[in-house]
């Protein structure tokens, strides 16, 4: 136990610029380039809206209230078409290989007309991430490589994944809670692989998916220990559908079930395990199992954080043209006061959601994830090395068990705990923030909208539907709340205690 000087004196620290847990350092160190490229991904997302977003939004929503059964299989075919699931796989795997930070920027803009469409994009690379991370380049060239395929073919090859079961949500997101939840899905190990029985529930995109991320337990009595990542292909014998979810909001995006029965997954599709984790680094597999979610959710969180920005800034939208067009009591509505400062109050959350994810992007960029990418000769090769070098000379290096250690190393081994919280504390952060935002700035401008505002065809009753469910996916408010408390605060008051309870 600290004396109280001693707790004083570490808490003394925290306001100096070096202690306290950001990015922004990163911003001078940028290779310009990025902002080009960030450009051209705003550039494209916004035609995309216009085009494809906007005059699809209502109509799916209404399509998915008449028939509960849809599924936006045309909606994959263009993003497939616009070339969007390739944007973002690295050029080594034969994607177009745009930086990670501009999927964000593009989130907004997409998010912005329809969050429900952006996730028919978003979510793949929640399963990209989830695979690019895992320190397996073989089995992440397998995947990518028909993904890259089915843009060329036309034939859409996207990805899933899937975490969630019945009974444990939350609990699956942090190494320190699972052991707690009530998790069932249980991958065997039999000869050549793994046998996998067990449900997950509310899987976007699962129906459309060719490949499905899946997080499984080879002893349900022992998750944290014994968690196991699996690429599970669709049309796999013990691999089916359930029913999809009948929700309130995001109706674009189907949340699927998902069903293994005596699945059998070779040894070749398993993605991350203890076992695999033993060939580059000695640290406890918990250790490891947690810097993983760290680093999808790291990933993940600031372009939620967009996803929510961007609803914040339909609703400013679609509140400021009511405004401006609209006369009670003989003058504009725009000409209230009241008024003018709920705008004023919508267009500072915009910002200050955009200042949210930019930081926590550039979190990653100087203290984790992208940080090697975007050193800037490394980022300037990857960019413009022409592919038959990555097709000819670097794909094969990828099935190398050398490179797998490489990268394991590089990823698990090396990077310091205080680099790991300040990641995955500005991600929580940024997305319980962005995604609050949205929520408050819907029920601003249904204020200003009155009764206008609560009609289907003026599109905020369903940005209020959608945005709700930002505040419960890639984890609940509350606990990305707990986790910035623990990455960012708990670190200078060895005291406290948290997931403890
Ligand atoms: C639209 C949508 C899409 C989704 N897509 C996917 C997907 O693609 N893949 C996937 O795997 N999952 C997906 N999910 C599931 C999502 O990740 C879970 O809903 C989420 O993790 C919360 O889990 P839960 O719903 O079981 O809530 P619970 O875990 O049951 O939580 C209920 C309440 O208790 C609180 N709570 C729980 N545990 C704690 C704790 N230890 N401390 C404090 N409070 C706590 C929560 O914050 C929440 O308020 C999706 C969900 C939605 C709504």
């Amino acid at each position: 136990m600290l004396t109280s000087s001693e707790v004083a004196s570490r808490l003394s620290r925290f306001p100096k610029f070096e202690d306290s847990y950001i990015g922004l350092p990163y911003a001078p160190r940028m290779p310009k380039h990025m902002v080009k490229e960030t450009r051209e991904a705003v550039a494209i997302a916004r035609k995309f809206s216009e085009e494809v977003v906007k005059p699809l939004a209502i109509e799916i929503d209404r399509k998915t209230h008449e028939d509960p059964g849809y599924m936006p299989w045309d909606l994959v075919e263009t993003a497939n078409r616009w070339g969007f699931y390739t944007m973002w796989v690295p050029r080594m795997f034969g994607g177009k290989g745009f930086n990670m930070p501009s999927m964000s920027y593009f989130a907004e803009e997409i998010a912005s007309a329809c969050v429900g469409i952006m996730n028919v994009i978003g979510v793949h690379y929640l399963a990209v991430a989830g695979l690019l991370t895992s320190a397996n380049p073989r089995l992440a060239k397998k995947v990518l490589r028909e993904v890259v395929e089915g843009e060329r073919s036309g034939k859409p090859c996207i990805l899933a994944l899937a975490t969630t079961e019945p009974g444990a949500g939350t609990d699956v997101e942090e190494v320190d809670l699972v052991d707690k939840g009530k998790v069932t899905c249980q991958a065997k190990p039999v000869k050549g692989g793994y046998i996998v029985n067990g449900t997950k529930v509310f899987i976007s995109m699962g129906h459309l998916s060719n490949w499905t991320v899946l997080s499984a337990y080879e002893d349900t009595r022992n998750p944290a220990d014994t968690t196991i990542g699996l690429m599970v292909k669709t049309g796999t014998k013990g691999f089916s559908f359930g029913t999809h979810e009948n929700k309130m909001g995001q109706r674009a995006c189907p949340a699927s079930v998902l069903i293994f029965e005596d699945c059998f997954i070779p040894e070749e599709d398993v993605l991350f395990s203890a076992a695999l984790a033993k060939r580059f680094t000695n640290k406890p597999f918990r250790d490891v199992a947690q810097r993983y979610i760290d680093y999808v959710v790291s990933a993940t969180r600031p372009g939620v954080c967009a996803f929510g920005v961007g609803v914040a800034r339909g609703a400013f939208e679609a509140a400021l043209k009511h405004a401006s067009t609209t006369e009670v009591g003989g003058s504009l509505l725009i000409n209230n006061e009241w008024v003018q400062c709920h705008l004023a109050e919508m267009y500072k959350n915009v910002v200050l959601g955009r200042l949210a994810y930019v930081e926590a992007n550039h979190a990653n960029s100087h203290r984790g994830l992208y940080q090697l990418l975007q050193i800037k000769p490394v980022y300037y090769y990857l960019k413009y090395m022409p592919q038959v070098y990555f097709d000819r000379v670097v794909s094969p290096t990828l099935d190398l068990e050398f490179t797998a250690k490489l990268m394991g190393r590089l990823y698990y081994d090396r990077p310091k705990i205080d680099d790991q919280r300040c990641c995955s504390g500005w991600a929580s952060l940024a997305k319980f923030a962005g995604t609050d935002i949205g929520v408050r700035n819907c029920q601003m401008s249904i204020e200003i909208m009155g009764h206008k505002g609560l009609r289907q065809d003026a599109g905020v009753e369903k940005m209020l539907r959608d945005i709700k469910l930002l505040q419960i996916y890639e984890g609940t408010n509350q606990l990305n709340r707990l986790n910035a408390f623990k990455c960012l605060i708990a670190p200078q008051v060895p005291q406290a205690q948290v997931f403890e309870e």
